[in-house]
């Protein structure tokens, strides 16, 4: 069989290729030069699949998609109160390259307009990098998240160096604030060469797909970033990743993004995929009009919306009954599926409505397939609440779900492997 997947987003590009509308950003003379037909979609699993229809090995210039992969380096590398006391997390509702700082501290107000980002690449590396090893940590860095090492435009880099008075107006202004502590015009050369980074659509959905997955690079299993910097990032993204259409996108689209004027369009949506789409006619915000369309049409058709609601999941409760009889009796409460707090505050109730009589209760977790933690401490919690109340408490669970259970203070779990092994005990 063929899969279906590659059709569809053939599919998809057909329809959008008409759309004609947009230009390619004008103000980089050789952007506008770009091949506007061009017309690719890439998906990438977390599990490291990766499909694609189109132009997906075209290689164009990753711009303004490279900020919030250098905002998660900045993150790693120098921590989050010196990234936050430069740079802050609110949507500016702004153009990209707006000329604008919060009134009273001087900090871009995000890391995904060119203030931030600018900012953001004079963070990435440590204090004591030069300006050409801290290029180098930011073009290592995006090699690390895309799985290859990555190459740059110099004809892009070198034709956007002698148009970029508006990202040195905003340096300057960064630098009289002290925000940016060393010459603004290194600091816009590098962040103009992180921007000039040649990329693919299949590297960019590579690269979203590490944010999907935890910060792993699905591909080389590399941990690129950790997991907390991986949800700020994802956050400011969701916020802040399409400008002055922020509030559009995440209402319609409603997956974390963020677009680059080379045409490039990411989104990431945790757990699942990383999207890309690559076309390089813009709208008026500066984003592709073709991707727009695209992401559109897959959050649609594949309900990727981050706010929608997963289908009710089946009771986490399968069953609450007794095994054996008299002072053998054993209560066995058996759960199942993926429990989160939502479930294991039914699990707690379920206790406290049968209010066990029994000197025995088992949790049967045999058909749980993932417990997170919150739910992991309220189970154990029940637990030696049960055993302060004089009951003998059993934990079926064979697969170790939850590994060395320990309910603290006064509980005690007795673990075994299945319910045959409870009731043998009991007959014993
Ligand atoms: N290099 C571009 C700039 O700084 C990136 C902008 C973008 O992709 N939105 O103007």
């Amino acid at each position: 069989m063929r899969s279906i997947i590659p059709d569809y987003v053939t599919e998809a590009l057909a329809e959008v290729a008409p759309d004609i509308s947009g230009e390619p950003a004008g103000y980089i003379p050789e952007l506008a030069a770009a091949d506007p037909e061009r017309l690719g979609a890439v998906f990438a699993t977390v599990d490291g699949e990766v499909y694609g229809a189109g132009d997906i090995d075209t290689e164009f210039t990753i711009q303004s998609i490279s900020k919030p992969f250098t905002y998660a380096l900045a993150l790693a590398d120098r921590g989050f109160d010196t990234v936050l006391a430069k740079v802050g997390v609110e949507p500016s509702g702004e153009a990209f390259n707006e000329i604008s700082l919060e009134g009273d501290t001087g900090r871009p107000r995000n890391p995904m307009i060119n203030a931030g980002a600018i900012t953001a690449h004079s963070l990435a590396g440590s204090a004591e990098l030069t300006p050409a090893e801290r290029v180098e940590r930011v073009v290592g860095g995006l090699s690390a998240f895309a799985g290859r090492r990555l190459t740059m435009d110099e004809v892009v880099c070198a034709s956007e160096l002698k148009y970029a008075h508006r990202n040195l107006a905003i340096a300057h202004m960064l630098r009289s604030h002290n925000i940016l502590t060393e010459d603004p015009r290194t600091i816009v050369d590098g962040y103009t060469r992180q921007c000039s980074v040649l990329v693919t659509t299949r590297d960019l959905a590579v690269m979203a797909a590490t944010l999907a997955n935890r910060g792993i690079n699905p591909l080389s299993g590399e941990q690129v970033i950790p997991e907390p910097v991986v949800r700020q990032v994802l956050s400011v993204m969701s916020t802040c990743g399409m400008y002055d259409a922020a509030g559009d996108w995440a209402t319609q689209v409603g997956i974390p993004a963020k677009s680059g004027v080379a045409g490039g369009l990411i989104g990431a949506l945790p757990g699942q995929i990383g999207i890309a789409t690559f076309s390089p006619r813009l709208d008026r915000h500066g984003n592709s009009v073709r991707g727009v369309s695209l992401f559109e049409r897959f959050s649609a058709d594949m309900g990727l919306h981050v706010m929608e609601v997963p289908p009710a999941a089946r009771a986490v409760v399968r069953f609450d009954h007794v095994v054996g009889r008299a002072k053998n009796a054993i209560r066995v409460i058996q759960l199942q599926g993926g429990i989160g707090f939502a479930a294991a505050e039914r699990v707690v109730r379920e206790v406290m409505d049968t209010a066990p009589t029994e000197a025995r209760v088992a949790l049967d977790l045999t058909m749980v397939y993932s417990i997170d933690d919150v739910a992991r401490r309220m189970l154990l919690e029940v637990a030696r609440r049960l055993t302060l109340d004089g009951h003998e408490v059993y934990l079926v669970d064979p697969e170790s779900i939850i590994p060395d259970p320990d309910p603290g203070d006064g509980g005690r779990v007795t673990v075994v492997g299945n319910v045959e092994q409870l009731e043998l005990s009991v007959s014993s």
